[in-house]
């Protein structure tokens, strides 16, 4: 198959879904036999069978295993107790970090859901450490537009536990959403994941190709909806591609459904389309009165996608008065904070420093945050910026 070369470099990550369970009950049961190593290197290169696991330094609750390691059909996955995602796309919610006073949530693309139940699982860590039970205080909105993918959506919540902390809004267009309305009013923090290229999915080259996991392997109990190439329309976003877990597959495996009719299809016209609509994503969000944190992310490794999204969201913001800024690398939690890679320098240094200082365009290098496949860290290329916005009063600077 395809994936073969890249995938021996890939290791199989796991989140332990804490709604369901914990590390340590994991470790003790599910990984009783498994061998702890503190290298991501030795898990990257033992052959798929061999029982050796290592506990990521950066997200808390992530374990790898040998790349193909196969789980698919253990109880703990069956059960919604491990749930298959790359480390990379932990980042989202794990930056978003959204605690008790940031209120309700919105996940705006949240298809199939790995960061919709991540973001459960934070909520419900944190109003387990101060013994309060969050669906009281919070709540998750997780808009998916396809309602195909909102099926899989409502699956994946219901499986990991987080039915009484999310609502699924299937079939419904985030962009549609009124920021000023009733049910809105406490939306404090929204994480946003849109459409993007892909180009950072392991597999898959820089180039628009075309690649369907191999197996029917989405979500256990949505298998039969699968392998059919499925056609969309008259959606403003051509050529996306969106990811879905493939435990027999790549970490996170992706759908294409409208692969570009040439290779060369203009890679620039198609970053084009997608991240104006990345950005309109983005000032849709800015606009939620009571929100205070956003996160941004995309599994693309284009500047156009990311870097340029973000100077044009701030541009955006300092141009209207909406008060946003970048969350500095400082103000980052732990793990986001000791992550080395950050916003590609050459992204950086293209962009026209018209109406962003040169301070502001370095702040802003140091607070992205990258992942970068084949590196050896055995994760997928990964894009995730925060943005802030302080308490009433002048709208800051960065
Ligand atoms: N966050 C997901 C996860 O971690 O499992 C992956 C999201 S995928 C990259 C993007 C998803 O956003 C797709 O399912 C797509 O159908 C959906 N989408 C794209 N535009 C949207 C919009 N305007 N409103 C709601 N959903 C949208």
């Amino acid at each position: 198959d395809g994936h073969q070369t890249t995938e021996h470099e890939h290791p199989r990550w796991i989140r332990i879904n804490t709604i369901k369970t914990s590390l340590e009950t994991v470790l003790r049961t599910t990984f009783a036999d498994y061998q702890q190593t503190d290298s991501i290197a030795e898990v990257i290169k033992a052959p798929s069978t061999s029982k050796y696991l290592h506990i990521d330094a950066h997200i808390p609750d992530l374990i790898a295993l040998p790349p193909r390691a196969d789980l698919s059909k253990h109880r703990a996955y069956l059960s919604g107790n491990i749930i298959f995602q790359d480390k990379a796309s932990c980042f989202p919610a794990y930056l978003l970090n959204p605690e008790a006073e940031d209120g309700d949530i919105i996940d705006a693309c949240a298809a199939p859901g790995n960061k919709t139940t991540h973001l459960a699982a934070v909520l419900s860590r944190h109003a387990s450490s101060q013994d309060t039970h969050p669906s009281t205080h919070q709540h998750i909105f997780a808009f998916e537009r396809d309602k195909r993918r909102a099926i899989t959506l409502t699956k994946m919540v219901t499986l990991a536990g987080a039915d009484s902390l999310v609502t699924v809004k299937g079939g419904k267009d985030f962009l549609t959403a009124d920021p000023e309305a009733h049910e809105n009013r406490n939306v404090g923090a929204l994480l946003l994941d849109p459409s993007c290229s892909g180009s950072g999915i392991v597999g898959r080259d820089d180039g628009p190709t075309l690649h369907l996991p191999s197996t029917a392997a989405e979500h256990p109990s949505t298998a039969s909806s699968r392998g059919k190439k499925r056609k969309r329309k008259a959606l403003p976003v051509p050529k996306a591609a969106d990811e879905i877990p493939a435990p027999s597959t790549t970490a996170e495996a992706e759908v294409e459904e409208d692969p570009p009719s040439s290779p060369s299809e203009d890679l620039k016209s198609r970053l084009e389309s997608l991240s104006a609509f990345q950005l309109k994503l983005l000032k849709h969000a800015m606009r939620f009165p009571a929100a205070r944190k956003i996160t941004y992310s995309t599994c693309s490794i284009h500047p156009e996608e990311n870097e340029h999204v973000v100077f044009n969201a701030l541009e955006h913001s300092s141009a209207t008065g909406l008060g946003w800024r970048i969350l500095r690398r400082e103000e980052q939690v732990d793990g986001m904070k000791r992550w080395h890679v950050r916003g590609a320098v050459q992204a950086v240094d293209s962009w026209p420093r018209e109406q962003l200082s040169r301070e502001v365009v370095t702040t802003v290098q140091e607070a992205c945050i990258r992942c970068e496949k084949g590196t050896g860290e055995g994760t997928m290329g990964f894009f995730v910026a925060g943005f802030v916005r302080d308490g009433d009063g002048d709208p800051p600077a960065v």
